[in-house]
């Protein structure tokens, strides 16, 4: 039994980051003994994968205690969190349980689609203006809009005379720079099936003299209320040969992924300002800006803004589930008047480790997905089952709650995807969703325990922001300043907050909602003109 707050911020602490060598079996007995709370045997959480898992995941889940699930052995419901690349199937969201929780929310690939993101956000700019939705290059989805971009292509080159202009043919559906054409001329546009053709942007900000863009990693909690956390930490991808507007042919000099550049003659040499390779860190990047006196408090801010707005561009579209959450990666480039300009928006980002940039930010990415994890269930948790009482209490509370939980009233539906949410009394489906001795069912009992720990040390300690400005800076810039709140503890976090969102886990922070009005206007229901109504006015501050 541990006392004194040191010894429970330690031990939180060892929970959360336990080092990639150390021995498995001792963290495991550590994870027990440390976190066990009177007269509750704490078994380790049980995580699912399928072929498509990205590696990290699973070494970061047995690094942190967690066991693997064993279809053989372990009962079919018997895991908490089930992680995988592609999405899943409806069956799969209808039958999900309390306790576990999937790596994707169904609807999502409407926003991750070249050409549905396209949709979407012609759509928000109808309705709500050009001028706050003109993150975008202008695109055209072909071949539906052929006509309107021959149209624009001829008006544009009529007005350019002699100066060519430049435009990027993309497959809607795939990644990794795979089917692009750059082109000046329209005899070399070819596409076929689903293409988007976007203004080319000609004039980005060069590090040395190449290209780079940015991959921001952004994680959707929940959609309904909207739930938006931004990592602080990220990748800096670089072309790996100077940008070069006279060979469009180039693809190391006009294209910046990894896929391609690791392939490329240039990625093992010293480049100039870049050095080796075709990765920075985020953090590296904005100190580099910082360095040649860029606010990269604006960029960020504007990179905020930019991310809300797309999500919310879709949210009303996906429907109600719960125990879902989404990791999703946004590639931004800058220009050389340092406007961030939206390209895509990923699904299951690449989470493979290639070199020792990805290696530090991924791994972090995976453990602070799970910390968000943890705090999203407590915040759930502490919402069913009211305040948690001190100490031994906090057990059989948890257990209590878990029980109630079955008889929750439903959000206003999807009735498929809430069934497991609709019973209102303890029917005997509902009794099976809670069952009282497997070893998932007592994640909600650790969700409590970690969450009293997690406050404590919360009061405690500064969060671990390693590689931005203080939190405290970070947080003004998005959350913290005016949601509403019971209480206040000195690191920002939101200790007793009741239904308000924390604001940060690891590295991520809280950028949705940003304040009490865009609290209210996303809680029954989504009010996407009052939200937009106040990014507006933050952005004209
Ligand atoms: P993919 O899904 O194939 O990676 P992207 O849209 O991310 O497709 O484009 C791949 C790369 O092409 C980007 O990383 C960027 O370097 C470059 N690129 C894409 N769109 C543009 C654009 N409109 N202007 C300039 N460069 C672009």
């Amino acid at each position: 039994m541990m006392n004194g707050l040191q010894t429970l911020g330690d031990v939180t602490a060892e929970i959360f980051r336990l080092s990639p060598e150390g021995n498995t079996v001792q963290k495991r007995q550590r994870l027990r003994m440390e976190d066990e709370a009177p007269g509750a045997a704490l078994k380790p959480l049980v995580f699912r994968v399928d072929e498509s898992t990205p590696g990290v995941v699973q070494s970061v889940l047995l690094e942190r205690g967690w066991d693997k699930f064993d279809e053989q052995c372990q009962d079919v419901e018997d895991w908490n969190l089930y992680w995988r690349s592609s999405s899943f199937r409806m069956a799969e969201y209808v039958n999900i349980k309390p306790w576990q929780r999937l790596n994707h929310h169904p609807g999502t690939t409407s926003l991750t689609r070249k050409d549905c993101l396209a949709k979407h956000l012609a759509h928000m700019r109808r309705l709500y203006g050009e001028s706050i939705y003109e993150f975008t290059p202008l695109t055209f989805i072909m071949p539906s809009d052929y006509t309107k971009f021959v149209a624009k292509y001829f008006k544009e080159k009529q007005d350019l005379g002699t100066k060519p202009s430049y435009w990027i043919c993309k497959p809607a559906k795939l990644s990794q720079g795979r089917g692009i054409i750059i082109f000046s001329d329209i005899r070399d546009l070819m596409f076929k099936d689903a293409y988007v053709v976007q203004k080319y942007i000609c004039n980005p900000l060069l590090v040395g003299r190449y290209k780079c863009d940015l991959r921001i990693y952004v994680c959707v909690t929940g959609f309904k209320p909207l739930t938006i956390y931004m990592y602080q930490e990220g990748l800096v991808r670089f072309a790996t040969e100077k940008f070069d507007l006279s060979n469009l042919e180039d693809y190391y000099s006009h294209l910046t992924n990894s896929s391609i550049n690791k392939l490329g003659a240039s990625y093992e040499k010293i480049k100039e300002v870049v050095g080796q390779g075709c990765k920075w860190t985020l953090s590296r990047f904005f100190s580099y800006l910082r360095n040649w006196d860029v606010d990269d408090l604006l960029l960020r801010r504007k990179i905020n803004h930019m991310v809300i707005l797309t999500v919310l561009a879709m949210a009303p579209s996906v429907p109600v589930a719960n125990n879902c959450f989404e990791l999703f990666g946004f590639d931004i480039l800058i220009d050389d008047n340092l406007k961030p300009w939206l390209l895509e928006v990923n699904y299951s980002p690449a989470l493979s480790l290639e070199c020792s940039t990805d290696v530090s930010v991924k791994r972090s990415l995976v453990h602070d997905i799970i910390e968000l994890l943890y705090l999203n269930g407590l915040r759930s948790e502490e919402k069913k089952c009211g305040r948690t009482s001190q100490g031994n209490a906090m057990v059989s509370q948890a257990r209590r709650s878990q029980q109630k939980l079955c008889a929750a009233p439903a959000p206003p539906s999807y009735a498929s995807l809430i069934q497991f949410a609709t019973c209102s009394k303890r029917s005997p489906a509902a009794q099976h969703m809670c069952p009282k001795h497997t070893r998932t069912s007592q994640l909600r009992e650790m969700l409590c325990r970690q969450n009293k720990l997690l406050t404590r040390e919360a009061a405690k300690s500064k969060p671990r922001l390693k590689a931005w400005h203080s939190p405290r800076k970070m947080l003004s810039l998005c959350a913290s300043q005016s949601l509403p709140r019971k209480t206040k503890g000195p690191t920002g976090i939101l200790p007793e907050a009741g239904n308000t969102p924390n604001n940060h886990a690891g590295n991520f922070v809280l950028i949705f909602p940003f304040n009490k009005a865009t609290f209210s206007a996303s809680r029954n229901g989504l009010n996407v003109k009052r939200i937009i109504q106040e990014l507006q006015k933050l952005m004209n501050k």
